[in-house]
Parts: structure tokens; sequence; C-alpha cells
């Protein structure tokens, strides 16, 4: 069996590769991590490529298991709620959760991943920035590297390998050639492009602080989260070839009238529109299912390298690092006895990262379509009225994700029961003092066991 005195080599040191480094470490293991990109502290991001995450509890429990979360306060703004813009510029907010204890956190992609890389280093991981990952030998365990500047190659020999190494992950190519490996990967036929709303005066939000904003449009939408510096990063999200969309807003002057006629409000507010169009690309988003997550106890997937998921959910950091916390718990449970941790691990994430794939691509079409219409901000209402009496029974689905860490695919389940319940108890009402109580109660009791039995 390896011995923790082994090095692990880990691909990746983005969000997930040196918060699972650090616990290691913490665990007595030598780790040394290899990245494909320069050292982030040290150079500028490319354009377009430091978007903000929202952080909610499963994220948070892994950084406070690690002892980092209190370090993390400085950089994160919480938002209560969605506040949404109408084409009149009209605003309707509506809360994340029951109280303002339920919120979600906005934190930039890059002093995240600064502050981990940080703490990694100052707890004895070893960065090799520049070091592309160009495969993996099934049979020897090898990993291979070409150094990005002096486009040098090397091979890494040790008894395990790590991947954190992303969505198009090059330990995961590498495991295509395993027999039975299966891969589904379904593109979203959406792209999305950053941009970014300007800090008002001394640095202050020019738009609520404390709010996700969305400008709903049914067939495209904006979304601004909010920085520490006053300013807003926003991503806009359009189909990639359709009548309005990247493929067909192909010039400055299509595009800045697009947004005037969609986003008025919001156009004031970005200075910088025209540049941002210009320098920031357009990225693509897509679904990652596969299986095996590992190659013996040699290597092991993780984080977006294992299940890659679309944004709409703002899961997808948040489940890799609960990814962190099941694996650790495994490490815990029996040591490094890795022929027994990763299956375990695989078979204890599976059901629950297909799950959140799933919520995640019927969240989009959530906060495209329906976060603008009546109906659906009414029966979000009634989910919040029924959890304020029921708050161990009727959670709402939304919140189950977010604010609680049950497994994803009981959020799943029970979110589908709770559905069909909404739609029944709403489906003649438009006042909440209309609804009908008796019904809710026997529905909630026969069909639903207290989250806290799960
Ligand atoms: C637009 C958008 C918005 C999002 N919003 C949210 C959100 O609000 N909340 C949330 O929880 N999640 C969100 N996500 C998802 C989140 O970004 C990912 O789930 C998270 O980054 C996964 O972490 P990771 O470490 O697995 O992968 P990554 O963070 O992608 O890190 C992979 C690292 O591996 C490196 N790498 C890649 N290939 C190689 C190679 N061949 N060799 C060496 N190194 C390599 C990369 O350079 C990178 O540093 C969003 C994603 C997108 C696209």
């Amino acid at each position: 069996m390896p011995s923790p005195s082994d090095t692990i080599t880990l691909v990746g040191a983005g969000l997930t590769g040196p918060l699972l480094a650090i616990s290691l470490v913490q665990r007595g293991f030598r780790v040394a991590i290899y990245e494909r990109r320069p050292d982030m502290r040290r150079v500028q991001l490319s354009a377009g490529r430091s978007i903000n995450l929202a952080i909610s509890v499963r994220g948070i429990h892994a950084l406070r298991e690690a002892g980092l979360w209190e370090s993390m306060r400085h950089i994160i703004i919480p938002m209560k709620g969605r506040m949404m813009h109408s084409l009149s510029g009209a605003l309707t907010f509506q809360p994340y959760g029951k109280d303002e204890t339920e919120v979600i956190n906005s934190i930039s992609r890059a002093d995240l991943n600064a502050a981990l890389v940080n703490e990694a280093e100052k707890r004895g991981v070893n960065i090799h920035f520049n070091e592309r990952c160009l495969g993996f030998d099934l049979h020897s365990g090898a990993a291979r590297f070409r150094n990005e500047e002096p486009g040098r190659e090397s091979s890494v020999e040790s008894s395990t390998v790590i991947a954190a190494d992303g969505a198009s992950s090059a330990i995961r190519v590498a495991m295509l050639k395993i027999g039975g490996f299966t891969l589904s990967q379904q593109f979203l036929d959406y792209g999305y492009k950053e941009l970014t709303i300007a800090a008002g005066p001394n640095a202050k939000h020019v738009l609520e602080t404390n709010a996700l904003h969305i400008w709903p449009r049914g067939s495209h939408m904006l979304i601004a989260l909010p920085n520490v510096d006053g300013t807003f990063a926003c991503i806009l999200f359009l189909p990639v070839e359709d009548e309005v969309s990247f493929g067909s807003l192909d010039s400055e002057a299509k595009f800045l009238k697009f947004f005037q006629a969609n986003f008025p409000d919001a156009v004031p507010l970005m200075p910088q529109l025209s540049d941002n169009f210009r320098d920031n690309p357009t990225g693509s988003m897509v679904t990652i299912k596969c299986s095996p997550w590992h190659v013996d106890a040699k290597s092991l997937l993780i984080g977006d390298a294992a299940h890659a998921i679309v944004p709409f959910f703002g899961q997808g950091m948040n489940c890799a690092f609960e990814d962190c916390t099941v694996l650790l718990e495994l490490l815990d449970r029996h040591g490094a006895d890795w022929p027994k941790v990763f299956p375990e691990f695989e078979r204890a994430r599976k059901d629950n990262t297909d799950a959140i794939a799933d919520l995640a691509l019927e969240n989009f079409v959530e906060m495209r379509d329906r976060v603008g219409d009546p109906r659906f901000l009414f029966k979000k209402k009634v989910e919040l009225a029924l959890e304020a009496k029921y708050p161990q029974l009727f959670v709402p689905k939304y919140a189950m994700v977010t604010f609680h860490r049950i497994a994803y695919s009981l959020a799943l389940s029970r979110g589908l029961v709770q559905d069909a319940m909404l739609a029944e108890l709403c489906g003649s009402i438009d006042r909440i003092e209309d609804l009908d109580w008796g019904k809710a109660e026997s529905m909630i009791h026969h069909q639903l066991r207290p989250l806290e039995q799960l």
C-alpha cells in the first residue's frame, strides 16, 4: 500500500488542485502540483478569464475544514437574492433563502485562486507552473509534461496522480484507452462572454451590492455579480448560432445595438462594453459525465475533470470542493489505501454529480425564461411559506442544493416530488391567502420525510 511519504502528483492548480493539496499536506502527504498556465500571481490574466463565482455551503464547508474560510471573508460579498431587471428597468427582488442567513457569496475566481495557491505554497506544496500535462501512461502510472517556455518534455513518476485539470482533462483523455471507459460530453448551444459594470465614485457599487442581478430575456440573459472593488463582473449568455447569437452579432455596431435594445438600463453603467466585446473571448459550456474516474490505484479524476457541469446552479466549484470533503473523509477512514479509496469515492459521488449536472441544465431554463414570470414568482412565495411552516420537511430545491449538504441526488428526487405538490397546490390560486393548508399538510406529511432523517 502506498505510504503518506510518497509524493502525490496533482495536475492542475485551478480551484480544486490547491485546496486538495493543502488538505493532503495537513494529513502528512507530500504533494507536487503541475499547472499548464503561468503563475497568475505574477502575470496578468488573459482577458475575460476572471469570472466571479457564487460560493455556498458545500464550498464553504470544504474551505472551513481546511481552515481557510475565515481568511476569505474579506474577498467575498454576500448576495441575498436575485434582482431582476425588466426591459423597462423595473426591479424585482427575489430572496434566495428563508432569511438573511441563507445567502450565496460572490468571490472573484482570480482572488480565490491566488489565495489557495499562496496557502498551498506556504504549507510546502511544490507548484510547477507552465507545465502542461501531455498524457498519462496507464501501465507505469507516469505522467508526461511539457514546459510551455523552453518546450522541454519530462516524465514524472509517482505512485499516485490526481487529475484536477478541469473540463478538458489530459489525464481523462489518456483514460479513453481503458477498455469500458465511458464518456459523454454535451456542449450547450449557448456561449458566454465576460463584461464589466464599472465602479461608481469612491469605488461604490452602482447597483444594489448584495444581490445577483439578472436581466432575463427568454433566449438570452445577462447576469452581474458584485466585486469587492465596486465593479460588477457580468456574464452575457447567448446562443452560439441563431437569429440573435454570438454568431449573428459579429460586429461592434450590431453588438451595441443589441445591448441597447435588450439591456438599456445596463448600458450607461458599462463604459468598457465595446472593449469587452472586442477583447474577451466567447466561452463554451459543457456537461461531462464519465466512468470510471480512476485507473486502478494509480490515478483519480476529481472536480471538473470527472464531472464538468454548466454554471446555472452556481455549483461547479461547490461540487468540486465537496469532492475534496468526501475524498478526505475516505482517506481519514481508510488511510492511503487507494485501491479501496478511489472506487469508494466514485461510488459515493457519481450519482450526486450526475444529479447536479441535470439540475444545472434545468436551472438554465429557469433563470433564462422563468425568473421574470409572475406565476413562477408566486410559486417561489408559496415554497417559502411552506418552508416557514414545515422547515424540516419542505425545503425548496434551490435551498437543498445551496444551503444544505444533503446529497444532490436526494435534492433532485425530493425536488421532483415538491414540484408536483406545488403544481397541484398553486394550480387554481394566485394569492397566498387562498392556499389550501390542510391539503398542503397532508401532502407534505405523506410524501416527505424530515431532512434530518436522511
Ligand atoms: C461562466 C462560468 C461561471 C461559473 N460560475 C460558478 C459559480 O458561480 N459557482 C460555482 O460553484 N462554480 C461555477 N463555475 C464552475 C467552476 O468554475 C468550476 O466547476 C471549477 O473551476 C472547477 O474547478 P477545477 O479545479 O476542477 O477546474 P479548473 O478550475 O478549471 O482548474 C483546472 C486547472 O487545470 C489546469 N490545466 C488544464 N489542463 C491542464 C494540463 N493539460 N496540464 C496541466 N494543467 C492543466 C488549468 O489551467 C486550471 O488551472 C462556473 C463556470 C463557468 C464557466
